[in-house]
C-alpha cells in the first residue's frame, strides 16, 4: 500500500561531513535519506521526490537556506513539506526569522543533539503520514463520488443543495455550473407549475417532498432516514424510475446539519422485473394471465369475500371440439383461435374480473361482485354469442362454440378447491348437454360427477376381472318368420355392487376413451362367437351386429383390428354388421365416413342405430354406405299413440325403400306395434315381443335345431290381425 512506503527525508548541507553526521543520527528511523549539497541541488531533489521532512542548513554558500525554503514553499505543491532549519549559530536570529517567515517549522542547532533531532524528525514524519492518509482517502472519496452509478445530493438545514456528484447532475439533466441554484429552480418550477404535457408535479413529487418539507417533518419526529422509489423527471424531460434513500448527516457533536440524498435510475431494473413478473404470470400465446396468476388472484378474492361479504363466481370454459380444429387446420390456426377468443373474452369482461388461460383450450374467469345468477347468466350468454360468431383466420372460415360451467362461492361450505371443482363439474354438465351452453353448478351434478368417477374407476378393472359378458338379442324377419340376425349387447356385473347398464357406462367410456378397450374386447368376443356359430347346422348366414362407437371410428385403428379379428377367427365379413349411432358430436366427419366406406368395402354390413333421433339422419344416408336403418324405439313406443311419430316411421320407410336400404324396428314390445310395422313393410323386428337379449348358448341352441322358436308370437300376431281388436294382455309376449 502507498501509505506503507518509507518516507523520504532530505538533508541539505554544503558540507558532506555535516550531511553524513545527520544521516548517521537519523539512521535508526525507518526512512530513506537523500542528500543535497546546495540550495539548487535541494530544489532539484524536491522536484523529483516526495519528502516527508527537509533538514535545511541555514548557512550555505550561494543560495541561503531560508531562500531555498522560500522557493520551496512558494510552490503550492510543496507548501505542506515541514522544513527544519539546521543552524550552527544561535545568534543568527535574523536568518532564522527569515526562515520562519519563508515557512520553516522548526530548527536544531549544531552540534546536533541526537535525541532531539530524531524525535523531531519522527514526529514530522508521523504528521506527514497522517496528512498523506487523509489526502488519499479524500482522493478516493472524490473518485467514488465522481464514478458511482448513484446520484448524490448534499443538502443543508436551510434546504440549500450543497453538493451534487456528476451522476446526480446527469440524472437531473443539470450542468455543474451553479448547480445548486439550478436544482432549486428546477424543483421550484415543478412544484408551482404542474401543467404541460406531463404532470411534473406527479413525476417529481418525491424529490420535491424530500428536498423540502418532508425531510424536516421526518427529522422533527425523530426519523432521520427515508427510503423509497418513484417516477422522476429530469430538467431535459427524461423520465426515469428512481430508488432513493435520504439520510441525515450529523456534526461530531451529533447535531443534524443536513442530509444526503442518494438516488439511482432503476428504470431498466424495473422493466426487467416487470418482464419477469409478466413471464411468470402471463400466458405467452394469448397474453392473458396464466394458471399460476389465476390461483393467486382467486386466493386473494376468497379472502376478500370472506371479509367483505361480497360475491364471487368462477367460470370454467373450453372450446368445443378444439382438438378437431387443431388437427384439421393445424396448430397455427389453433393458436390464432385461442388468441382471438382471449381477446373476445377480455373485451366482454369488466376491468376487475380476471380471465386466465389455464392450459390448452381451457379458460377460467373470476367474476367479482356480480350479485345474482341472472347477471352472471347474461355474461355467460354474451360469451357464447361472441365466441360463436363466424371467424376468418388466415383466410379460413371457422365456426366454433364454447361450453361454460359456473359456480358461486359460498364461504361457509367451500374452499378454493371445491369452488373450482364445482365450476368444472358444471362445465362437464354443459358438455354433456350438447355443448354451446352454460350451466350453473348444482348439488346433483356433484353426485353425478362422483358417480361417473366411480364408474370410471370400476370400469378400468372390469375387463381384467372378467366382469363383462355379451348377450345377443335376436332380429326376426317378418317375411321368413325366423331369426336372421342378432345384436351383441354388452353386460357388466361389477365384483362389487349391482349390474350397471350400458346406457350408463357406455357414454362415460365414450367420454374418457375407455370405449376403445371395451370395443376391442367386444369385437374379439363376437368374432370368436361367430366362428363357432357358423359351424352350426341352421346358421344359414346369420348376421351378428355389434355396436361401434363413433369414437372408435375416428382413426383406422378399429378397421385394422376388425380385419385382424375376421382373419384370426376365419369368419366371413358378411356375417358381421356394425351398428353406428347417428350423432352430431364427432370431430372429423371425413375420417369417419372414409372409415365406414373402407369397412363396407370389406363386405361388413353397416346399419344406422337409433335412426331418427339424431340431427342429420338424411344427410347420413346420402353420405354414408348404409345397408340397414334401425328405427329408434322411441318412435315404435308411440305407435297407436302419436300420429306424428307414426308418420315419421312411414316417411323413413318410404325413403329407405327408394334407396334400397333395409329397415329394422327396435324396441318392439306389442303385437299392435308389430301389426303397424308389418303393414308398412318393415323388414325385420327386434324387441322384447320376440326376445330379450339372451345368452350366446341360447342362440347356439336355436342354430342347432329346426324348431320355430317364435311360433307362439307369430300365432298371437296372426290371431290379433284376424280379429282386429285392441291387443289383449296375453298377446304381449315377453320371453
Ligand atoms: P342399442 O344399440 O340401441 O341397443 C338396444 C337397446 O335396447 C339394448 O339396451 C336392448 O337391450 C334394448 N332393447 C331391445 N329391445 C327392447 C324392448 O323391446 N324394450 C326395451 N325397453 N328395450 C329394448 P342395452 O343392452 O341396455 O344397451 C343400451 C345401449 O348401450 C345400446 O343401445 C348401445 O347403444 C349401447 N351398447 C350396448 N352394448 C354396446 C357395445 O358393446 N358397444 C357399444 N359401443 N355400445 C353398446
Ligand atoms: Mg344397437
Ligand atoms: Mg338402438
Amino acid at each position: 500500500m502507498e501509505n506503507l512506503r518509507k518516507s523520504n527525508v532530505l538533508i541539505v548541507d554544503d558540507v558532506a561531513s555535516q550531511r553524513n553526521i545527520l544521516q548517521h543520527i537519523l539512521s535508526p528511523l525507518d526512512i530513506t535519506i537523500i542528500q543535497a549539497f546546495s540550495g539548487k541541488n535541494a530544489l532539484d531533489k524536491v522536484l523529483n521526490h516526495e519528502f516527508a521532512v527537509i533538514l535545511m542548513d541555514i548557512e550555505m554558500p550561494g543560495m541561503k537556506g531560508y531562500e531555498v525554503v522560500n522557493l520551496i514553499h512558494s510552490n503550492q505543491r510543496f507548501k505542506h513539506i515541514p522544513i527544519i532549519m539546521v543552524t550552527s549559530n544561535h545568534n543568527n536570529s535574523e536568518a532564522l526569522n527569515k526562515s520562519y517567515e519563508a515557512g520553516a517549522v522548526d530548527f536544531v542547532t549544531k552540534p546536533v543533539n541526537k535525541t532531539i533531532l530524531t524525535n523531531k524528525v519522527a514526529q514530522f514524519i508521523a504528521m506527514e503520514e497522517h496528512r498523506r492518509i487523509a489526502e488519499d482517502s479524500t482522493a478516493r472519496l472524490n473518485i467514488l463520488l465522481n464514478t458511482v452509478s448513484e446520484g448524490i445530493l448534499g443538502i443543508d438545514l436551510d434546504g440549500k443543495i450543497t453538493f451534487a456528484n456528476p451522476k446526480a447532475l446527469e440524472l437531473l439533466g443539470i450542468d455543474s455550473e451553479n448547480f445548486s441554484n439550478k436544482i432549486q429552480d428546477f424543483l421550484e418550477l415543478h412544484n408551482q407549475n404542474p401543467t404541460g404535457s406531463l404532470d411534473y408535479r406527479d413525476y417529481n413529487r418525491e424529490l420535491i417532498d424530500l428536498l423540502s418539507s418532508n425531510f424536516y417533518n421526518a427529522t422533527r419526529i425523530g426519523k432521520t432516514s427515508l427510503k423509497g422509489s418513484g417516477n422522476w423527471q429530469s430538467m431535459t424531460g427524461n423520465t426515469f424510475h428512481a430508488d432513493y434513500s435520504f439520510d441525515a448527516t450529523r456534526q461530531l457533536n451529533g447535531e443534524i446539519d443536513g442530509a444526503v440524498l442518494t438516488f439511482k435510475d432503476t428504470t431498466q431494473e424495473k422493466e426487467t422485473e416487470a418482464k419477469l413478473l409478466h413471464l411468470a404470470n402471463f400466458d405467452y400465446l394469448t397474453n392473458i394471465s396464466n394458471r399460476a396468476y389465476f390461483y393467486d388472484t382467486l386466493k386473494k378474492s376468497i379472502i376478500r369475500v370472506k371479509r367483505s361479504n361480497t360475491t364471487l363466481a368462477v367460470m370454467c370454459l373450453d372450446i368445443d371440439h378444439f382438438k378437431f380444429i387443431n388437427d384439421q387446420y393445424g396448430h397455427d390456426i389453433g393458436d390464432l383461435l385461442l388468441q382471438n377468443i382471449s381477446q373476445k373474452l377480455t373485451g366482454i369482461l369488466r376491468e376487475n374480473d380476471l380471465i386466465s388461460r389455464m392450459g390448452g383450450d381451457e379458460f377460467a374467469i373470476i367474476l367479482q361482485d356480480i350479485p345474482t345468477k341472472i347477471n352472471v347468466a347474461k355474461v355467460a350468454q354474451k360469451i357464447l354469442n361472441s365466441v360463436s360468431e363466424p371467424l376468418e383466420l388466415n383466410s379460413i372460415k371457422i365456426e366454433v362454440s364454447t361450453s361454460i360451467g359456473i359456480a358461486f362461492y359460498y364461504p361457509d361450505s367451500m374452499n378454493m378447491h371445491d369452488l373450482l371443482k364445482a365450476a368444472d363439474t358444471a362445465l362437464y354438465e354443459a358438455k354433456s348437454e350438447g355443448r354451446n351452453n352454460f350451466q350453473f353448478f348444482a348439488k346433483q351434478m356433484q353426485d353425478k360427477a362422483e358417480k361417473i368417477q366411480r364408474v370410471q374407476m370400476l370400469l378400468s378393472k372390469a375387463i381384467l376381472n372378467n366382469e363383462l359378458t355379451v348377450l345377443y338379442q335376436p332380429k326376426i324377419s317378418l317375411s321368413q318368420e325366423k331369426m336372421v340376425g342378432c345384436e351383441a349387447l354388452i353386460r357388466w356385473f361389477p365384483e362389487e355392487g349391482n349390474q350397471i347398464s350400458p346406457d350408463v357406462f357406455i357414454p362415460i367410456a365414450e367420454q374418457n376413451g375407455q370405449i376403445i378397450e371395451l370395443g376391442d374386447w367386444v369385437l374379439n368376443k363376437v368374432c370368436q362367437q361367430i366362428s363357432y356359430w357358423q359351424t352350426l347346422p341352421y346358421f344359414k348366414g346369420m348376421v351378428t351386429a355389434l355396436n361401434v362407437s363413433v369414437r372408435q371410428l375416428g382413426t383406422s385403428e378399429f378397421r385394422v383390428k376388425l380385419v385382424k379379428a375376421i382373419n384370426t377367427y376365419g369368419i366371413k365379413p358378411e356375417y358381421v354388421e356394425i351398428e353406428v349411432t347417428e350423432t352430431a358430436t364427432f370431430d372429423d366427419q371425413n375420417v369417419f365416413i372414409s372409415e365406414l366406406e373402407k369397412i363396407h368395402a370389406l363386405g361388413v354390413k353397416i346399419s344406422i342405430d337409433d335412426f331418427g333421433t339424431g340431427h342429420s339422419s338424411l344427410d347420413y344416408l346420402r353420405k354414408m354406405p348404409v345397408d340397414i336403418i334401425k328405427i329408434d324405439s322411441s318412435f315404435i313406443k308411440d305407435i297407436g299413440k302419436d300420429e306424428q311419430d307414426e308418420e315419421i316411421i312411414r316417411t323413413i320407410l318410404a325413403i329407405s325403400k327408394t334407396m334400397s336400404i333395409q329397415v329394422i324396428a327396435e324396441g318392439v314390445e306389442t303385437v299392435e306395434q308389430l301389426i303397424f310395422l308389418e303393414k308398412n313393410q318393415v323388414d325385420n323386428i327386434q324387441g322384447y315381443y320376440f326376445s330379450k337379449p339372451i345368452q350366446a348358448q341360447a342362440i347356439s341352441d336355436a342354430l342347432n335345431s329346426n324348431k320355430n322358436h317364435y311360433k307362439e308370437q307369430f300365432d298371437c300376431f296372426e290371431k290379433r290381425k284376424a280379429i282386429d281388436v285392441k291387443p289383449l294382455p296375453y298377446c304381449v309376449v315377453v320371453k
